[in-house]
């Protein structure tokens, strides 16, 4: 379904005549498109989105949501009348399919060609695949939109076996949302621990131990090899033994979506690469949020970030200079997840640390790890200790001052992650 806000005439001032796309309306498109406005740009600013929903916000899709506790309306960022009294064309059902980045021009699935003046490309991620014997099949689950959540929450219920399939952030918060709704979890990680790629050993122990408490069974080292039933899916199967299930979710990490910018010609890696800029290799070119790969001077290396604190600061950045303006993105990232009662607060890289100090309390489910490099405060993980977390965070923002050797920040073409 296309829904175009019809346009009204804009006063000229900033960009009067010039026409901003945005792909992607999530959150990074949206708070570009705001920001356009608020930067003073009086243009036309079109945001296309292929979800038939207006841009709303993901975390409570595995918290609060998923557990019937939030309802839908507040997962919108903005009211559609936001985006009609500002001027913004929200076009939703609507896919970009192709860009002639040469004639300036997006090509949509509904057969609409649109010229640009710029573009940003705002087309976040998707889940990644499970491609095993069996995975085609019914109940298996997979969570990014607003429609697999309610998938998923029609299913939840207790006494029913649920398997999650990957130990990360999304797979741990169903777990918890799953486990608090009386069901029977299992969780097979493929690493020696979960959030094995996110946080050290000392924070997996203690999130491995009270989902362990509620319940959850958690099997790391195992491999998921196939799924097994007929008409409905009967267990999953690691290297080794096999574990019954009524319903399984995969969370397996995910992967950006580049491939419209990779088919106009843009550079890319493990994202759209741009620069601090937040411009891609191809001029008058944008991109912001889970998207793309960029330059930090907190890191030696690229990052690609999937969280909302980049998606809405990136975009923020990108959308000012789109109108001219030369700011830098450089902000500490930051995320945060609920399990059960607890806040878990990271920010920061955690790159070559060499010392962790613990604050607080474990015992009591509050306190803080800060990681540290050479002395220097380089990234926190918080637990229930939001005091302690923002003043690390405000730490690190300071204490990592300066660039790592070797970057050069607002340049893009610097080494891939
Ligand atoms: P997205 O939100 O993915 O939006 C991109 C949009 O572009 C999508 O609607 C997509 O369908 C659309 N699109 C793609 N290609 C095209 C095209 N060709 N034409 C038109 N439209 C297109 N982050 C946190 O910081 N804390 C959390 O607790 C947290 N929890 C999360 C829980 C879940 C279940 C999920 C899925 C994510 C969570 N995140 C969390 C991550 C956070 O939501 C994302 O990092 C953020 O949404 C990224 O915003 P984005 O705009 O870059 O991408």
């Amino acid at each position: 379904m296309t829904r175009p806000v019809p346009l009204r005439k804009s006063p000229s001032g900033i960009g009067g005549r010039q026409t901003f796309v945005i792909v992607g309306a999530g959150q990074a498109g949206s708070q570009a498109a705001c920001t356009l406005r608020e930067a003073g740009f009086h243009g036309r600013i079109v945001l296309i989105g292929d979800e038939t929903q207006g841009p709303y916000m993901r975390p409570p899709l595995s918290k609060k949501f998923l557990a019937g506790d939030f309802d839908e309306d507040r997962l919108y960022l903005r009211p559609e009348a936001f985006y009609r009294s500002s001027d913004i064309e929200l076009m939703l059902g609507a896919s970009v399919e192709s860009i002639d980045a040469s004639a300036c021009r997006v090509h949509l699935n509904n057969g609409l060609r649109l010229g640009y003046d710029k573009l940003l490309i705002a087309t976040g991620s998707r889940p990644c695949r499970l491609h095993v014997p069996g995975s085609d099949g019914p109940g298996i689950h997979y969570l990014k939109t607003l429609d697999d959540s309610l998938r998923l929450r029609a299913v939840i219920a207790a006494g029913k076996r649920i398997v999650v399939v990957g130990g990360g952030y999304i797979g741990l918060e169903v777990a918890a949302t799953a486990a608090t709704a009386g069901a029977r979890v299992s969780v097979l990680e493929v690493g020696e621990r979960v959030l094995g790629r996110v946080t050290t050993e000392s924070l997996s122990s203690f999130v491995e131990k009270k989902h362990r408490e509620r319940g959850v069974e958690i099997h790391c080292g195992s491999r998921v090899v196939s799924f097994e039933g007929g008409d409905r899916l009967r267990s999953v199967s690691c290297e080794g033994f096999e574990t019954e299930a009524d319903i399984a979710l995969v969370g397996i990490g995910a992967v950006p979506n580049v491939e419209l910018a990779q088919l106009a010609g843009l550079a890319c890696g493990d994202g759209i690469l741009v620069d601090a800029h937040c411009r891609t290799s191809i001029d008058n070119v944008f991109a912001a949020g889970d998207c793309t790969s960029h330059p930090s001077r907190f890191a030696s290396h690229r990052l690609r970030l999937e969280s909302v604190q980049n998606a809405v600061d990136q975009a923020g950045i990108a959308a000012h200079n789109m109108c001219g303006d030369e700011r830098i993105y450089d902000r500490v990232p930051w995320f945060w997840s609920q399990q059960y009662e607890y806040k878990l607060q990271s920010a920061g890289v955690l790159e070559g640390c060499d010392e962790i100090v613990e604050r607080g309390d474990r015992e009591r489910g509050s306190f803080a790890l800060l990681y540290r490099r050479a002395g220097a405060l380089i990234a926190v993980d918080a637990v229930n200790m939001a005091g302690e977390y923002l003043a690390a965070r405000k730490q690190i923002a300071e204490q990592t001052a300066r660039p790592p050797e070797g970057v050069v920040p607002g340049r893009a073409g610097q080494r891939a992650a």
